[in-house]
């Protein structure tokens, strides 16, 4: 494939840092996942940022801190991937889902409250492809109903509204470093919050809920057990390329967005197909995770013949979130499907085709892309 949808940018700084770490005696527990922290906090202008083992465990590990269990709601996005979910159902608790708006595949903030019972604990929102939720609105209702706000950063560093990064506006954001996301450490996540005394809650329940971090314990093997807990850490490996991701991620972050100006120019016009806006204004600014083109429906019937033709074409492509996650097995076995519910959440599964804009990519792969989209939308449109 000449242009692949995402390709994780490992260079010679993330080879030598991790073959560092393995030349030394300390893989856990080190002054890499601390080092990681302070330049993830230093970016996001975070009070407190805290190295995960994935966006899902840090996910987890706040609702299970917090206590979440059976007969407990929380309020999440229909369209989103389906870890923003799973991390409500671990802890028994319920997820209850909201329908996307047309405009962005966020969640419809007007939605929220009909939602909200006297079971609801908590409200979690996605920044959809990293255009970032209208987070102002949101918090209002959750101060309103006194939840909790967690914010799914999964695909949302440099997303910010108002200012203020995406993560900071609810109670904690959580992001991920899986391969294809803006930045990667293989696996790995990051959440950041505000409030100390939660932080220092969620960094005894990340390590077994141990009294004594290893570098506080004096005397060896002493420390105490005082709560339960996981093993959600981050190792030295990981956070060694994560510090060097993070001092990519500007010039990263550059190249979407002018990636994603040059494809939307060039899709512009094309009957038959909308770009979704990825808005960099006074207010919003986007961190484009993608171009997500809205199919119409006629041409949407015959999206694997087209997504199909791209690949041939050696153009990689994509679908975010491939269901609207209350139509996947587990959620619709388990509390039944109305697909009147969704049918926003579900044009976006079923209508829309992601394009890469990654940092591999220059504006010759953006055109290449758009000519090869626009050349198989004639041919089925003539055939
Ligand atoms: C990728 C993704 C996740 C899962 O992240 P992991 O680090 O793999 O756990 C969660 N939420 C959203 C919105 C994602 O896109």
């Amino acid at each position: 494939m000449n242009i692949p949808f995402g390709v994780p940018m490992i260079g010679p700084e993330e080879r030598n840092a991790v073959a560092e770490v393995l030349a030394g005696p300390i893989l856990v527990h080190g002054p890499k996942a601390t080092d990681f922290e302070r330049a993830f906090a230093e970016f996001t202008k975070a009070p407190h940022a805290i190295s995960v083992s994935s966006c899902t465990a840090g996910m987890h590990l706040i609702y299970f801190t917090l206590g979440f269990g059976p007969g407990d709601e929380v309020i999440v996005p229909a369209q989103t991937h389906v870890a923003t979910a799973h991390a409500v159902e671990l802890t028994g608790a319920k997820a209850v889902f909201v329908e996307a708006e047309t405009e962005t595949g966020n969640i419809d903030i007007d939605k929220i409250e009909a939602a909200i019972t006297s079971k609801t604990k908590a409200i979690a929102v996605v920044h959809y492809l990293g255009v970032p939720v209208d987070m102002p609105r949101v918090k209002a209702i959750a101060d309103k109903h006194s939840l909790f706000l967690l914010e799914d950063c999964a695909l949302s560093p440099g997303a910010s509204v108002d200012g203020i990064h995406t993560g900071l506006h609810g109670d904690a954001g959580v992001f991920s470093f899986y391969p294809v996301k803006h930045i990667t450490t293989a696996e790995g996540g990051m959440i950041i919050l505000k409030d100390s005394e939660l932080a220092a809650k969620l960094k005894l329940r990340k390590a077994f809920g141990v009294d004594r971090t290893h570098g506080e314990r004096k005397v060896p093997g002493v420390y105490d057990t005082v709560v339960l807990g996981f093993n959600y850490r981050m190792s030295e490996l990981h956070a060694a390329i994560g510090i060097e991701q993070i001092k990519k991620l500007p010039d990263f972050l550059a190249k979407r967005l002018a990636n994603h100006q040059e494809l939307s120019r060039n899709l512009a016009n094309v009957d038959g197909l909308n770009v979704l806006p990825a808005p960099v204004n006074d207010r919003f600014t986007s961190c484009h995770y993608c171009l997500s083109v809205i199919l119409d429906p006629t041409l949407a019937a015959r999206r694997p013949e087209i997504m199909d033709e791209l690949t041939k074409a050696g153009v990689g492509s994509s679908v975010y979130y491939p269901q609207p996650v209350p139509r996947m097995t587990y959620y619709k076995e388990k509390y039944g499907y109305d697909e009147t519910l969704y049918p926003y959440a579900t044009m976006f599964s079923d209508q829309t085709i992601a394009l890469p804009v990654g940092p591999h990519l220059n504006a010759n792969d953006m055109k290449t892309i758009a000519d090869t989209l626009i050349k198989i939308i004639k041919n089925i449109n003539n055939g």
